[in-house]
């Protein structure tokens, strides 16, 4: 018989979540609205511990591109984004008709390098369009190094989108992920450290712009008794339902976090003595990741490359997956701006996420420890 699968990230529930949609049912809180997508709103403030406002949505790609409605981006604007992270950081910006400069990773957290975003900034300026936001992520959990981003964003006037949709949990000096942009982004899409199905939330720091949000997220309508509309609406508000799963995943956030953890450090101690294998680490004790996902690099001077690695988990049945592939990279951006010395390319080719959910049995450990046993001596 063929082992079971063991997925890269898959869906954790807690136990709770199920008396929170049970309480949906009955109070026929059926809606995009409901006591769930309050109480859920107020969990992630509670958690994120900061003077700031959460406004749950459909998902993260939504709260993005609210995010850039919000600061009001248009069509032709130029907007930086980190190039090494899901599409779905960037897309937003093509829906609003803007024009992404893409943007390399620096060596220690693989996200925006500083001094090739202070050169996109030149760039913009020097073309008579200074750009209007940053897009900075947090990726696989690593909080980006937001001292240095905040330092260009002062310099230059250009606020931060953060997003943190994979980052929930970590933090960086203390402070939490979810709290570093003028505006932050966080996902519960089903393959997340925490999740309702599908969802985001965007984090505001004041309550007339969180007011705003969910005024254009729930269709703009105007206060009159028919309706009235004077801005363009989104339907980008989270589902009563979905806000009950998030609820029941919030009692459970801090044991997923430390699940996460414990899997790097389990990955940490068997690559140790192998130089071909490199680890994805926290540069230093100001960072504090939630190792949403635990990434390998296979030194270009092993036999193995990161495809042939992938396979060996293939063949047992275990998922793995190669690192995001860079934006400025990818075929539907081909004509896009890039600034970096392209050490996210290289990011790409050599890495690959290893199993990394918070929900891996002592039997799963096991099994990938056997295939990376067998792997070593082919390497
Ligand atoms: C998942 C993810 C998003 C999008 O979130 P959804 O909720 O899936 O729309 C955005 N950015 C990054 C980095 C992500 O990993």
């Amino acid at each position: 018989m063929k082992n079971e699968k063991i997925w890269l990230s898959s869906p954790h529930m807690g136990g709770a979540e199920m008396k929170y949609i049970q309480q949906a049912f009955d109070e026929n809180w059926i809606a995009p609205q409901g006591p769930n997508v309050n109480g859920f709103e107020h969990d992630i403030e509670k958690f994120l511990n900061e003077d700031i406002y959460v406004a749950v949505l459909s998902s993260g790609t939504a709260a993005l591109h609210l995010a850039l409605i919000l600061l009001g981006v248009e069509k032709d604007d130029f907007v930086i984004c980190q190039s090494l992270t899901f599409s779905a950081s960037a897309n937003p910006i093509v829906y609003m008709g803007a024009v992404p400069i893409f943007v390399d990773s620096e060596k220690d957290t693989w996200n925006l390098c500083p001094n090739a975003v202070e050169d996109a900034i030149k760039y913009g300026i020097s073309k008579g369009k200074k750009p209007k936001a940053i897009i900075a992520v947090s990726l696989y959990g690593m909080p980006y190094k937001a001292d240095e981003i905040k330092a260009l964003s002062e310099k230059y006037e250009i606020p931060v989108i953060e997003d943190s949709a994979e980052a929930l949990g970590s933090s960086y000096k203390g402070q939490k992920c979810g709290t570093f942009g003028d505006l932050s982004v966080l996902s519960f899409n089903g393959n997340k450290i925490i999740t309702t199905s599908g969802g985001g939330a965007l984090i505001l720091k004041d309550m007339e712009f969180k007011n705003k949000a969910v005024f254009l997220s729930t269709q703009a309508k105007d206060d009159a008794p028919h309706y009235e509309h004077t801005y363009i609406g989104y339907n980008y508000r989270m589902s009563n339902i979905c806000a009950g799963i998030g609820r029941g995943q919030m009692e459970v956030l801090a044991e997923r976090i430390d699940q996460r953890r414990k899997n790097h450090f389990f990955y940490k101690e068997i690559f140790k003595d192998h130089p071909h294998f490199k680890l994805h680490m926290e540069p230093s004790s100001d960072f504090f990741s939630n190792h949403w996902l635990s990434i390998v690099q296979l030194d270009p001077s092993s036999k193995i490359d990161s495809a042939q690695l992938r396979h060996n988990f293939h063949q047992q049945n275990i998922e793995t997956r190669p690192v995001w592939k860079p934006m400025h990279m990818q075929p539907v951006f081909r004509d896009a701006l890039f600034f970096g010395s392209h050490l996210s390319d290289n990011l790409f080719r050599n890495g690959l996420c290893l199993p990394s959910g918070s929900n891996l049995s002592d039997k799963d450990f096991v099994r990938i420890k056997e295939v990376l046993s067998e792997v070593f001596l082919l390497s």
